[in-house]
């Protein structure tokens, strides 16, 4: 709920410290913390978890509920906490970015940071962008009268 200036003014005279925090208008959920705080709110990772159901390594299927967050720009870099600078990497993965010579870009195109741009050591380039969820991913098979039912493929 919006409030007007005078009342924001007596509420930050009031207040010892001001979190800058980003949320998503309809829901509410937490999108960024910005710089306060390196920890991850519950409602946040929730958020970059539900996003990315799989660990974001190209190919790995990992379930990003038992991954852990990484901040893709390091907290000691200047990144954020936010759902557009937290992707979710199994351990291994996580491991693997931090102490090899991989090197990943996450892309603000959503605000959302849904796509990753993996460089591989050797220069190969691999984007990765999260499943759909399954309601989208499954399409029905059509069927009915004249359309033939699903079969063995033709020889
Ligand atoms: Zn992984």
């Amino acid at each position: 709920m919006p409030i007007d200036p005078d009342t924001a003014r007596q509420l930050t005279a009031l207040a010892p410290a001001l979190r800058r925090i980003l949320t998503d208008p309809e829901s509410g959920t937490v999108l960024s913390v910005g710089r306060t705080t390196y920890t991850v709110p519950a409602d946040l990772k929730a958020l970059v978890r539900t996003r990315d159901r799989t660990c974001r390594f190209p190919g790995c299927t990992h379930p990003a509920q038992q991954s852990d967050l990484d901040h893709t720009v390091a907290w000691a870099d200047g990144g954020t906490t936010s759902a557009a600078n937290l992707a979710a990497l199994c351990r291994r993965h996580h491991v693997l970015k931090h102490q090899t010579g991989w090197h990943v870009r996450q892309r603000e195109t959503t605000g959302m940071g849904d796509t990753l741009e993996w460089t591989s050591p050797t220069g190969r380039r691999h984007t990765t962008t999260p499943e759909p969820p399954e309601t989208t991913r499954h399409r029905a098979i059509p069927h009915g009268p004249g359309i033939p039912a699903p079969g063995p493929p033709l020889s």
